[in-house]
């Protein structure tokens, strides 16, 4: 991950040879700045701005390198509770939890042992024996096996296994009543 260039303050106290607390205030200012992204740049700096009142905005541009029109569009769009502004998204591309299946590479082999189990019983493999089965209890299947995943996910793994929601596999059972055959197409679960 990259990281923008920390800004070097241009106001007068930072400017000046004399040593002075805002000079180290305003680089962390800078630093912190830099790990911001756009809009959470200028709302940050439109609150500090806010709170030093007269010549806030100034002396931010100042100190930030921002633009006062910025700074001050800033400040109206908090003014709006950031109505129609952006959501955030605080999480890196890429970044946060890797899919249950990729932290766990046997996930879907298993859940495939598992449901072979459970339609071993239909000869026509067009209901599942446990018809009945839920998504808790296939989680707690896996569980058992050591594998442990949400029924959020154990539904995820099963449209990406192909094994079809409700509505399909009512369908499917109907179709399979008239042709006497089951559609291998869709594996119907529920
Ligand atoms: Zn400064």
């Amino acid at each position: 991950m990259t990281h923008s260039p920390v800004h070097r303050c241009e106001c007068p106290r930072c400017q000046s040879a004399e040593p002075h607390p805002d000079q180290a205030f305003h680089h962390h200012m800078n630093v912190f700045l830099s790990r911001l992204n756009e809009p959470q740049r200028r709302w940050f700096v439109a609150l500090e701005a806010m709170r030093l009142g007269h010549g806030g905005k100034h002396l931010l541009a100042q100190i930030t390198g921002m633009g006062p029109t910025t700074i001050l569009r800033a400040r109206h769009e908090l003014e709006a509770d950031l109505a129609g502004s952006p959501e955030v998204h605080l999480r890196a591309p890429g970044g946060g939890r890797p899919a249950a299946e990729e932290r766990d590479p046997e996930l879907e082999h298993v859940l495939e042992t598992v449901l072979a189990l459970e339609t071993a019983g239909d000869p026509m493999g067009r209901r599942p024996k446990a018809k009945r089965s839920s998504l808790q209890h296939l989680s707690t299947a896996l569980k058992n096996k050591g594998h442990a995943v949400s029924r959020p996910t154990v539904s995820k793994l099963l449209r990406k296994l192909k094994y079809s929601p409700k509505v399909n596999a009512r369908r499917t059972e109907v179709r399979g009543c008239f042709c006497g055959r089951a559609s291998r197409a869709v594996r119907p679960y529920q």
